[in-house]
């Protein structure tokens, strides 16, 4: 079976039809028995369907391009946590105390700190005024 999208060139309307094959709409065709579903023209042109084989397409670009783009962000993710270890201090799992005594003896000049907090912590913390910022961050196997 074959679907062919048909035009038709009297009314300028467009409809689908199955057909055994190729060789059967050129033989009703021929035959003049392909009638537009609208103005009854026999006036038709035929245009493939291929929505399936458009999909499928589709699927492979995002498939190919979400692996790309994950390489991408994990690159601009350890990019940013380079920078990050580089210019804050790490405080673990002391991070809503570290937070807390850094906003109210309100130091200057102090490095910025990361770590890791529990949403409720980071909630808490809100609360008090204090931003924090909730960064991606991929732990390597190999650390
Ligand atoms: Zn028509």
């Amino acid at each position: 079976m074959i679907k062919y999208k048909l035009n038709c060139l009297s009314c300028n309307q467009s409809f689908e039809s199955w057909f055994a094959n190729s060789i059967e709409y050129e033989k009703l065709k021929k035959k003049n028995m392909i009638n537009c579903f609208f103005c009854n023209s026999k006036n038709i042109n035929k245009s493939i369907m291929a929505p399936n084989l458009q999909h499928r397409s589709k699927d492979n670009i995002i498939k190919n391009s979400s692996l790309k783009t994950n390489r991408e962000i994990d690159k601009k993710i350890q990019n940013f946590q380079n920078f990050i270890k580089k210019n804050f201090e790490y405080v673990g799992s002391n991070f809503a105390y570290k937070a807390r005594s850094l906003h109210y003896n309100n130091k200057e000049n102090q490095k910025g700190i990361f770590g890791s907090a529990s949403s409720k912590e980071i909630k808490e913390l809100n609360e008090e005024g204090i931003s924090t910022q909730i960064l991606p961050w991929i732990e390597k196997k190999d650390n």
